[in-house]
């Protein structure tokens, strides 16, 4: 029997992988220009945590979770209620009052398994703990919308203000009121949703629903003072950093814990899962997690969709995976044990240095080096050996040269390095 992957469930080959660690890359660098702190967090969490925080009513919590229900824990949905428990176990904030912290990785949900939407995908998660400020929601939002740029992706950023406590219910009872209107015309989902998420209906994509709410009261109106000023100063502190936005009334999220600011950044080219990534503000979260009262902001980028995107504008820059710097081709017994020694110091002195065991044929080994795009080839023989001067060739222009070789395999590393520069 043939055993394969299980569905929704992928592996990144290593063709793949090249474009994975650039956006580790660029992503790490981003958040540390940020003065961001890296978490690692587990993967399984007790089932509790994300039921309290993502909401009993919301999709995630309803029917996406991975839980293993004789031992009440479930692998994470999403990172931000994992990073709240660790911050509130170690009692972080009493390190420093604001808290930037990031994490990268896999996270898993029992979804349709489409283009772009997986069981166990990934994200780059960003949160800041302990500040209220909406030049803070700004920032964090000009920092993914930086990662998204210097990955040369462009997307749109969209903006919303979910309320508070003190001014969502008020429109809440609108909406379920000018929901209840059109029962009968909205999605199954919806009908149920009006009951237990109303504002989930909001940013359903049925097509009739979408003309249903085209009409419905707006959060926007309903915001009190505090969370009208806040949204204001966001848009205002945005336009400052020049980061472009418009305003979603119709964007809600898929998690209950969200407060005032909620945003997503959409790529034109992604289909159906247009969403790169999303985030928003969760004043309140941290205390009902058994935390202080601090507020937190947060954001998680989705890193399949960000390969899938980069992936469309610019596929030779990621292949082949590695690029060797040298290929050393070893022809007879003698040369091959010296070359095994001057290649483990090429390593050492920091070049992408490979060779074959095998005992192939010159040609055969010119062609290794070529599959791995080497920029050189120093082939050394018996031959070469007793002469002591090997050919280096540049496998980029064919030109060859003499490498005099002296059988002591360190010099004559340090020698070949300086000579042909290690790339990084
Ligand atoms: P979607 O609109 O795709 O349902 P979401 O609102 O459920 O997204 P969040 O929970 O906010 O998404 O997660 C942030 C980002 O993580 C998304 O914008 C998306 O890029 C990515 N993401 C979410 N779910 C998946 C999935 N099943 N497979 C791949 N990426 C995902
Ligand atoms: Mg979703």
């Amino acid at each position: 029997m043939k055993i394969q992957a299980i569905q929704g469930f992928k592996d990144i080959l290593p063709g793949e992988s090249v474009c994975w660690q650039h956006i580790e890359r660029i992503a790490r660098d981003v958040f540390h220009r940020f003065g961001f702190s890296e978490i690692r967090l587990p993967m399984m969490e007790e089932t509790e945590l994300f039921a309290r925080s993502i909401g009993q009513a919301t999709d995630i919590v309803e029917k996406e979770m991975y839980t293993f229900a004789d031992k009440g824990i479930t692998l994470r949905p999403e990172a931000t209620a994992s990073l709240l428990r660790a911050f509130i176990e170690h009692s972080l904030h009493l390190l420093q009052p604001v808290q930037k912290l990031y994490t990268i990785g896999p996270m898993f949900r029992h979804e349709r398994p489409q283009k772009g939407r997986l069981r166990q995908f990934h994200q780059l998660d960003a949160e800041i703990i302990g500040a209220e400020e909406p030049e803070v929601d700004a920032e964090l939002i000009a920092m993914a919308d930086m990662i998204v740029a210097e990955l040369g992706i462009r997307t749109s950023l969209e903006i919303n203000s979910l309320g508070c406590p003190v001014c969502r219910p008020a429109f809440r009872q609108q909406l379920v009121a000018y929901l209840r209107r059109y029962t009968n015309e909205l999605c199954p989902d919806c009908r149920r949703r009006t009951g237990s998420n109303p504002l989930r209906v909001l940013d359903c994509k049925n097509p009739n629903c979408r003309k249903l709410v085209a009409d419905s009261p707006s959060i926007l109106d309903f915001l009190c003072p505090d969370c009208g000023s806040h949204f204001e100063a966001v848009g205002r502190s945005l336009e400052r950093l020049e980061v472009d936005f418009t305003v979603n009334r119709f964007m809600v999220r898929g998690l209950d814990y969200y407060t005032r600011t909620t945003f997503e950044f959409i790529a034109a080219d992604l289909g159906a899962q247009s969403a790169v990534g999303a985030g928003g503000r969760y004043d309140g979260l941290i205390e009902q997690l058994g935390g202080p009262p601090l507020s937190g902001i947060g954001f998680a980028l989705g890193m399949e969709r960000l390969v899938l995107l980069m992936q469309q504008r610019i596929t030779a820059r990621f292949a082949p995976p590695v690029r060797l710097d040298v290929f050393v081709a070893a022809l007879g017994r003698e040369a091959a044990g010296h070359s095994q020694v001057l290649v483990h110091h090429l390593r050492r002195q920091g070049l992408k240095a490979a060779m074959d065991h095998g005992g192939r044929s010159l040609k055969a080994q010119l062609k290794q080096a070529g599959r791995f795009d080497a920029r050189y080839a120093l082939i050394i023989g018996d031959n070469e050996l007793e002469r002591k001067s090997a050919v280096l060739r540049n496998m980029t222009d064919q030109q060859q040269t003499p490498f005099p070789l002296n059988l002591d395999a360190a010099e004559e590393s340090r020698r070949l390095a300086l000579l042909i520069q290690p790339t990084d």
